[in-house]
Protein backbone atom coordinates (compact mmCIF):
# COMPACT_ATOMS: atom_id res chain seq x y z
CA UNK A 1 0.00 0.00 0.00
CA UNK A 2 1.40 3.33 -1.12
CA UNK A 3 2.45 5.63 2.04
CA UNK A 4 0.10 8.16 3.04
CA UNK A 5 1.30 11.74 1.86
CA UNK A 6 0.17 13.12 5.41
CA UNK A 7 2.63 10.98 6.75
CA UNK A 8 5.70 11.67 4.38
CA UNK A 9 4.95 15.23 4.79
CA UNK A 10 4.99 14.71 9.01
CA UNK A 11 1.00 16.07 9.06
CA UNK A 12 -0.23 14.19 12.21
CA UNK A 13 -1.95 15.75 14.27
CA UNK A 14 0.54 18.04 15.64
CA UNK A 15 2.42 19.07 12.22
CA UNK A 16 -1.64 19.87 10.99
CA UNK A 17 -1.98 21.59 13.83
CA UNK A 18 0.80 23.84 13.31
CA UNK A 19 0.70 24.52 9.08
CA UNK A 20 -2.87 25.64 10.80
CA UNK A 21 -1.60 27.86 13.25
CA UNK A 22 -0.15 29.51 10.69
CA UNK A 23 -2.63 30.27 8.83
CA UNK A 24 -4.12 31.42 11.86
CA UNK A 25 -6.94 28.82 10.81
CA UNK A 26 -9.05 28.19 13.78
CA UNK A 27 -12.33 26.34 15.30
CA UNK A 28 -14.24 28.74 14.38
CA UNK A 29 -13.50 28.82 10.87
CA UNK A 30 -15.34 24.93 10.50
CA UNK A 31 -18.44 27.14 10.28
CA UNK A 32 -17.48 29.78 7.76
CA UNK A 33 -16.47 26.97 6.03
CA UNK A 34 -20.09 25.89 5.81
CA UNK A 35 -21.39 29.20 4.75
CA UNK A 36 -18.92 29.76 2.01
CA UNK A 37 -19.60 26.17 0.96
CA UNK A 38 -24.05 26.63 1.00
CA UNK A 39 -23.97 30.36 0.59
CA UNK A 40 -21.51 31.29 -2.64
CA UNK A 41 -20.23 28.01 -4.13
CA UNK A 42 -22.48 25.37 -3.78
CA UNK A 43 -25.55 28.04 -5.95
CA UNK A 44 -23.45 29.26 -8.55
CA UNK A 45 -20.94 25.65 -8.73
CA UNK A 46 -21.29 25.48 -12.47
CA UNK A 47 -20.72 29.07 -13.11
CA UNK A 48 -17.61 29.52 -11.08
CA UNK A 49 -16.66 26.52 -13.06
CA UNK A 50 -17.09 27.82 -16.02
CA UNK A 51 -15.65 31.32 -15.51
CA UNK A 52 -12.31 29.51 -13.82
CA UNK A 53 -11.76 27.93 -17.20
CA UNK A 54 -12.49 30.00 -19.15
CA UNK A 55 -9.56 32.83 -17.70
CA UNK A 56 -7.47 29.63 -17.45
CA UNK A 57 -7.75 28.41 -21.08
CA UNK A 58 -7.57 32.46 -22.59
CA UNK A 59 -4.13 32.62 -20.65
CA UNK A 60 -1.57 31.76 -23.35
CA UNK A 61 0.98 29.96 -21.03
CA UNK A 62 -1.80 28.12 -19.08
CA UNK A 63 -2.94 26.98 -22.18
CA UNK A 64 0.29 25.47 -23.39
CA UNK A 65 0.59 23.27 -20.10
CA UNK A 66 -3.74 22.08 -19.64
CA UNK A 67 -4.79 22.60 -23.28
CA UNK A 68 -3.78 19.18 -24.39
CA UNK A 69 -5.11 17.60 -20.98
CA UNK A 70 -9.30 16.54 -21.07
CA UNK A 71 -11.06 19.90 -19.86
CA UNK A 72 -14.40 18.15 -19.23
CA UNK A 73 -11.99 16.00 -16.40
CA UNK A 74 -10.81 19.17 -14.91
CA UNK A 75 -13.30 20.81 -14.75
CA UNK A 76 -14.79 17.80 -12.72
CA UNK A 77 -11.93 17.68 -10.05
CA UNK A 78 -12.59 21.36 -9.80
CA UNK A 79 -15.77 20.71 -9.13
CA UNK A 80 -14.74 18.46 -6.80
CA UNK A 81 -12.36 20.82 -5.36
CA UNK A 82 -14.46 23.72 -4.96
CA UNK A 83 -17.10 21.43 -3.05
CA UNK A 84 -14.88 20.40 -0.58
CA UNK A 85 -13.25 23.79 -0.13
CA UNK A 86 -12.69 24.31 3.58
CA UNK A 87 -14.69 21.28 4.82
CA UNK A 88 -13.44 19.96 8.18
CA UNK A 89 -10.22 21.50 7.04
CA UNK A 90 -8.29 20.03 10.24
CA UNK A 91 -8.97 16.41 8.98
CA UNK A 92 -6.07 13.96 7.71
CA UNK A 93 -8.30 13.42 4.81
CA UNK A 94 -8.47 17.04 3.74
CA UNK A 95 -4.84 17.04 4.10
CA UNK A 96 -4.33 14.30 2.01
CA UNK A 97 -6.56 15.73 -0.62
CA UNK A 98 -5.04 18.65 -0.87
CA UNK A 99 -1.00 17.69 -0.42
CA UNK A 100 -2.31 15.78 -3.87
CA UNK A 101 -3.24 18.52 -6.23
CA UNK A 102 0.32 19.17 -5.47
CA UNK A 103 1.89 15.81 -6.94
CA UNK A 104 -0.09 15.97 -9.46
CA UNK A 105 1.03 19.09 -10.75
CA UNK A 106 4.26 18.25 -10.49
CA UNK A 107 3.72 15.33 -12.18
CA UNK A 108 2.76 17.37 -15.34
CA UNK A 109 5.77 19.87 -15.05
CA UNK A 110 3.23 22.99 -14.75
CA UNK A 111 5.50 25.63 -13.56
CA UNK A 112 4.78 27.35 -10.39
CA UNK A 113 4.53 30.53 -11.03
CA UNK A 114 0.95 29.27 -13.34
CA UNK A 115 0.25 27.35 -10.46
CA UNK A 116 0.14 30.10 -8.03
CA UNK A 117 -1.81 32.29 -10.38
CA UNK A 118 -4.57 29.67 -10.95
CA UNK A 119 -4.64 29.67 -6.99
CA UNK A 120 -4.93 33.49 -6.78
CA UNK A 121 -7.77 33.97 -9.54
CA UNK A 122 -9.61 31.05 -8.01
CA UNK A 123 -9.55 33.47 -5.27
CA UNK A 124 -9.97 36.32 -6.92
CA UNK A 125 -13.29 35.14 -8.17
CA UNK A 126 -14.28 33.78 -4.86
CA UNK A 127 -14.04 36.90 -3.24
CA UNK A 128 -16.04 38.71 -6.12
CA UNK A 129 -18.59 36.20 -5.58
CA UNK A 130 -19.05 36.72 -1.83
CA UNK A 131 -19.25 40.48 -2.71
CA UNK A 132 -22.09 39.21 -5.06
CA UNK A 133 -23.44 36.90 -2.85
CA UNK A 134 -27.06 38.55 -1.71
CA UNK A 135 -28.41 38.33 1.62
CA UNK A 136 -24.59 38.93 3.27
CA UNK A 137 -24.43 41.88 6.14
CA UNK A 138 -20.70 43.69 5.66
CA UNK A 139 -19.75 41.90 8.77
CA UNK A 140 -20.53 38.44 7.44
CA UNK A 141 -19.07 39.45 4.08
CA UNK A 142 -15.57 40.85 5.32
CA UNK A 143 -15.28 36.98 7.91
CA UNK A 144 -16.14 35.09 4.37
CA UNK A 145 -13.37 37.60 2.85
CA UNK A 146 -10.87 36.64 5.11
CA UNK A 147 -11.64 33.05 5.60
CA UNK A 148 -11.20 32.14 1.69
CA UNK A 149 -7.82 34.54 1.96
CA UNK A 150 -6.75 31.45 4.61
CA UNK A 151 -8.16 28.53 3.54
CA UNK A 152 -6.79 29.74 0.02
CA UNK A 153 -3.35 30.28 1.77
CA UNK A 154 -3.11 26.63 3.72
CA UNK A 155 -4.10 24.99 0.03
CA UNK A 156 -1.62 26.31 -1.67
CA UNK A 157 0.95 25.94 0.78
CA UNK A 158 0.13 22.04 1.48
CA UNK A 159 0.17 21.73 -2.57
CA UNK A 160 3.50 23.54 -2.73
CA UNK A 161 4.86 21.04 0.02
CA UNK A 162 3.94 18.14 -2.29
CA UNK A 163 5.12 20.06 -5.47
CA UNK A 164 8.72 20.92 -4.41
CA UNK A 165 9.00 17.81 -2.44
CA UNK A 166 8.00 15.47 -5.60
CA UNK A 167 10.37 17.70 -8.12
CA UNK A 168 13.22 17.35 -5.75
CA UNK A 169 12.50 13.52 -5.60
CA UNK A 170 12.75 13.18 -9.15
CA UNK A 171 15.72 14.92 -9.22
CA UNK A 172 17.03 13.02 -7.27
CA UNK A 173 16.41 9.77 -8.83
CA UNK A 174 17.90 11.18 -11.84
CA UNK A 175 20.99 11.89 -9.76
CA UNK A 176 21.38 8.40 -9.23
CA UNK A 177 20.03 7.38 -11.89
CA UNK A 178 23.05 8.98 -13.57
CA UNK A 179 25.18 8.04 -10.87
CA UNK A 180 24.92 4.44 -11.35
CA UNK A 181 25.12 4.59 -15.10
CA UNK A 182 28.47 6.44 -14.82
CA UNK A 183 29.69 3.50 -12.06
CA UNK A 184 28.44 1.29 -15.28
CA UNK A 185 30.53 3.28 -18.04
CA UNK A 186 33.41 3.06 -15.44
CA UNK A 187 33.50 -0.64 -14.93
CA UNK A 188 33.46 -1.02 -18.30
CA UNK A 189 36.13 1.11 -19.15
CA UNK A 190 38.31 -0.09 -16.60
CA UNK A 191 37.29 -3.97 -16.87
CA UNK A 192 38.58 -6.19 -19.69
CA UNK A 193 35.43 -7.45 -21.37
CA UNK A 194 37.00 -11.00 -22.22
CA UNK A 195 39.06 -11.66 -19.13
CA UNK A 196 37.33 -9.82 -15.98
CA UNK A 197 40.74 -8.08 -15.16
CA UNK A 198 42.38 -4.52 -15.63
CA UNK A 199 42.11 -3.17 -19.22
CA UNK A 200 44.47 -1.37 -21.12
CA UNK A 201 43.93 1.60 -19.76
CA UNK A 202 42.86 1.26 -16.06
CA UNK A 203 46.12 -0.78 -15.44
CA UNK A 204 48.20 2.07 -17.16
CA UNK A 205 46.64 4.87 -15.12
CA UNK A 206 47.90 2.62 -12.49
CA UNK A 207 51.11 2.33 -13.49
CA UNK A 208 51.52 5.83 -13.83
CA UNK A 209 49.93 6.89 -10.32
CA UNK A 210 52.25 4.12 -8.96
CA UNK A 211 55.42 6.09 -10.66
CA UNK A 212 54.28 8.98 -8.90
CA UNK A 213 53.84 7.38 -5.70
CA UNK A 214 57.37 5.58 -5.75
CA UNK A 215 58.60 9.68 -6.65
CA UNK A 216 57.81 10.48 -3.75
CA UNK A 217 58.16 7.31 -0.86
CA UNK A 218 62.08 7.16 -2.33
CA UNK A 219 60.42 3.39 -2.69
CA UNK A 220 60.94 0.78 -5.46
CA UNK A 221 58.66 0.17 -8.40
CA UNK A 222 58.74 -2.53 -10.70
CA UNK A 223 56.68 -4.08 -13.73
CA UNK A 224 56.19 -7.50 -15.65
CA UNK A 225 55.42 -7.46 -19.26
CA UNK A 226 54.20 -10.87 -20.28
CA UNK A 227 52.69 -12.91 -23.21
CA UNK A 228 51.80 -15.97 -24.24
CA UNK A 229 53.70 -18.05 -26.49
CA UNK A 230 52.99 -19.44 -29.30
CA UNK A 231 49.37 -18.05 -28.90
CA UNK A 232 48.53 -18.42 -33.10
CA UNK A 233 48.90 -22.19 -32.93
CA UNK A 234 46.86 -22.47 -30.28
CA UNK A 235 43.95 -20.12 -32.19
CA UNK A 236 45.11 -22.58 -35.04
CA UNK A 237 45.12 -25.81 -33.80
CA UNK A 238 42.34 -25.45 -31.27
CA UNK A 239 39.74 -23.12 -32.34
CA UNK A 240 39.24 -19.54 -31.16
CA UNK A 241 36.83 -19.83 -28.51
CA UNK A 242 39.68 -22.13 -27.37
CA UNK A 243 42.23 -19.48 -27.08
CA UNK A 244 39.61 -17.47 -25.10
CA UNK A 245 39.10 -19.85 -23.23
CA UNK A 246 43.09 -19.95 -22.18
CA UNK A 247 43.31 -16.32 -22.11
CA UNK A 248 40.46 -16.63 -19.15
CA UNK A 249 42.34 -19.07 -17.59
CA UNK A 250 46.08 -17.11 -17.69
CA UNK A 251 44.21 -14.18 -16.98
CA UNK A 252 42.61 -15.64 -13.90
CA UNK A 253 45.97 -17.46 -12.70
CA UNK A 254 48.17 -14.70 -12.98
CA UNK A 255 45.72 -12.33 -11.46
CA UNK A 256 45.41 -14.95 -8.12
CA UNK A 257 49.07 -14.92 -8.19
CA UNK A 258 50.30 -11.16 -7.41
CA UNK A 259 49.69 -9.31 -4.35
CA UNK A 260 47.15 -7.11 -3.02
CA UNK A 261 48.97 -3.89 -4.15
CA UNK A 262 49.81 -5.42 -7.58
CA UNK A 263 47.64 -5.26 -10.26
CA UNK A 264 47.42 -7.52 -13.65
CA UNK A 265 46.16 -6.55 -16.96
CA UNK A 266 45.44 -7.09 -20.30
CA UNK A 267 47.38 -4.79 -22.59
CA UNK A 268 47.24 -6.65 -25.72
CA UNK A 269 45.47 -9.76 -27.07
CA UNK A 270 47.60 -12.13 -25.24
CA UNK A 271 50.18 -9.63 -23.56
CA UNK A 272 49.83 -8.85 -19.90
CA UNK A 273 51.13 -5.91 -17.66
CA UNK A 274 51.98 -6.45 -14.25
CA UNK A 275 52.28 -3.63 -11.97
CA UNK A 276 54.29 -3.90 -8.70
CA UNK A 277 54.44 -1.48 -6.18
CA UNK A 278 57.11 -1.33 -3.89
CA UNK A 279 59.01 -4.32 -5.34
CA UNK A 280 62.38 -4.05 -6.87
CA UNK A 281 63.87 -5.64 -9.60
CA UNK A 282 64.64 -9.21 -7.64
CA UNK A 283 61.53 -9.06 -5.98
CA UNK A 284 59.78 -8.35 -9.51
CA UNK A 285 61.66 -11.75 -10.88
CA UNK A 286 60.31 -13.61 -8.36
CA UNK A 287 56.60 -13.27 -9.14
CA UNK A 288 57.60 -13.16 -12.62
CA UNK A 289 59.24 -16.91 -11.99
CA UNK A 290 56.29 -17.59 -10.21
CA UNK A 291 53.26 -16.94 -12.95
CA UNK A 292 55.72 -18.87 -15.50
CA UNK A 293 55.86 -21.84 -13.49
CA UNK A 294 52.06 -21.87 -12.70
CA UNK A 295 51.21 -21.37 -16.13
CA UNK A 296 53.57 -24.29 -17.42
CA UNK A 297 52.32 -26.34 -15.07
CA UNK A 298 48.57 -26.34 -15.43
CA UNK A 299 47.68 -27.07 -18.74
CA UNK A 300 44.38 -25.49 -19.95
CA UNK A 301 41.43 -27.71 -20.42
CA UNK A 302 38.79 -26.91 -22.75
CA UNK A 303 36.03 -29.42 -24.09
CA UNK A 304 37.92 -32.49 -24.73
CA UNK A 305 41.61 -30.85 -25.37
CA UNK A 306 43.78 -29.92 -22.62
CA UNK A 307 46.39 -27.59 -23.91
CA UNK A 308 49.77 -26.83 -22.80
CA UNK A 309 50.60 -22.97 -22.18
CA UNK A 310 53.36 -21.55 -21.56
CA UNK A 311 54.30 -17.59 -21.10
CA UNK A 312 57.77 -15.32 -21.97
CA UNK A 313 57.96 -13.02 -19.34
CA UNK A 314 60.11 -8.98 -19.17
CA UNK A 315 61.19 -7.61 -15.90
CA UNK A 316 61.82 -3.81 -14.96
CA UNK A 317 62.32 -2.10 -12.37
CA UNK A 318 61.83 1.80 -12.74
CA UNK A 319 64.24 4.36 -11.87
CA UNK A 320 63.72 7.79 -11.15
CA UNK A 321 63.43 10.35 -14.34
CA UNK A 322 62.26 7.50 -16.29
CA UNK A 323 58.88 7.79 -17.98
CA UNK A 324 56.74 4.97 -17.86
CA UNK A 325 56.67 4.43 -21.56
CA UNK A 326 60.58 3.97 -21.24
CA UNK A 327 60.03 1.86 -18.11
CA UNK A 328 57.99 -0.78 -20.25
CA UNK A 329 60.07 0.07 -23.53
CA UNK A 330 62.58 -1.78 -21.16
CA UNK A 331 60.53 -4.55 -20.27
CA UNK A 332 59.14 -5.13 -23.68
CA UNK A 333 63.20 -5.81 -24.75
CA UNK A 334 63.36 -8.06 -21.82
CA UNK A 335 60.25 -9.83 -23.44
CA UNK A 336 61.45 -9.90 -26.67
CA UNK A 337 64.75 -11.32 -25.24
CA UNK A 338 63.06 -14.07 -23.06
CA UNK A 339 61.24 -15.13 -26.11
CA UNK A 340 64.24 -14.90 -29.05
CA UNK A 341 66.49 -16.91 -26.49
CA UNK A 342 63.28 -19.75 -26.48
CA UNK A 343 60.89 -18.89 -24.97
CA UNK A 344 58.79 -19.78 -21.41
CA UNK A 345 61.42 -18.05 -19.46
CA UNK A 346 61.88 -14.64 -17.54
CA UNK A 347 64.66 -11.95 -18.61
CA UNK A 348 65.16 -9.09 -16.93
CA UNK A 349 66.75 -5.65 -18.06
CA UNK A 350 69.67 -3.99 -15.98
CA UNK A 351 69.02 -0.96 -14.50
CA UNK A 352 70.18 1.79 -17.18
CA UNK A 353 73.28 3.00 -16.36
CA UNK A 354 73.59 1.70 -13.12
CA UNK A 355 75.64 -1.37 -14.08
CA UNK A 356 74.05 -3.49 -12.20
P1 LIG B 1 54.85 -15.51 -29.86
O1 LIG B 1 55.28 -16.72 -29.10
O2 LIG B 1 55.94 -14.93 -30.66
O3 LIG B 1 54.18 -14.52 -29.00
O4 LIG B 1 53.80 -16.04 -30.94
P2 LIG B 1 52.24 -15.82 -30.92
O5 LIG B 1 51.63 -16.79 -31.86
O6 LIG B 1 51.74 -15.90 -29.54
O7 LIG B 1 52.09 -14.36 -31.43
P3 LIG B 1 51.37 -13.72 -32.65
O8 LIG B 1 51.47 -12.24 -32.45
O9 LIG B 1 51.89 -14.27 -33.92
O10 LIG B 1 49.85 -14.15 -32.51
C1 LIG B 1 49.00 -13.69 -31.53
C2 LIG B 1 47.63 -14.21 -31.84
O11 LIG B 1 46.72 -13.86 -30.82
C3 LIG B 1 47.06 -13.67 -33.12
C4 LIG B 1 45.65 -13.26 -32.79
O12 LIG B 1 44.73 -13.77 -33.68
C5 LIG B 1 45.43 -13.86 -31.43
N1 LIG B 1 44.51 -13.11 -30.62
C6 LIG B 1 44.57 -11.80 -30.29
N2 LIG B 1 43.51 -11.46 -29.52
C7 LIG B 1 42.78 -12.60 -29.33
C8 LIG B 1 41.58 -12.89 -28.61
O13 LIG B 1 40.97 -12.04 -27.97
N3 LIG B 1 41.13 -14.16 -28.63
C9 LIG B 1 41.76 -15.13 -29.35
N4 LIG B 1 41.27 -16.36 -29.31
N5 LIG B 1 42.88 -14.86 -30.04
C10 LIG B 1 43.40 -13.63 -30.03
MG1 LIG C 1 52.40 -14.44 -28.16
MG1 LIG D 1 51.79 -10.84 -28.64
Amino acid sequence: MKESLCKKYGFDTVGRHNRLRLMRLEEQDHLLAKQLNEQVICPQLDQLIDEFYDYMLGEEQILHFIGRLDINRLKKTQRNYLQTLGQGFDSEFYFEKRLQIGLVHSMINLPLTLYQCSYFYLQDLLLRKIYQTEGLDAQQRSALYEFTLKIICLDMSLATDTYFSNNVETLEKSVNRLREEKDKLSTKVNVDTLTGISSRGHVLINAGKAMVDSRKNGESFSLIVSDIDYFKAINDTYGHAAGDAVLKNVAARMDNLVRGDDMVGRIGGEEFLIILPGSDLEMASTVAERVRESIEKCPVKFQNNVIDVTMSLGVAEWFPDETLEQLINRADQALYEAKRSGRNRVRLTELAGSGR
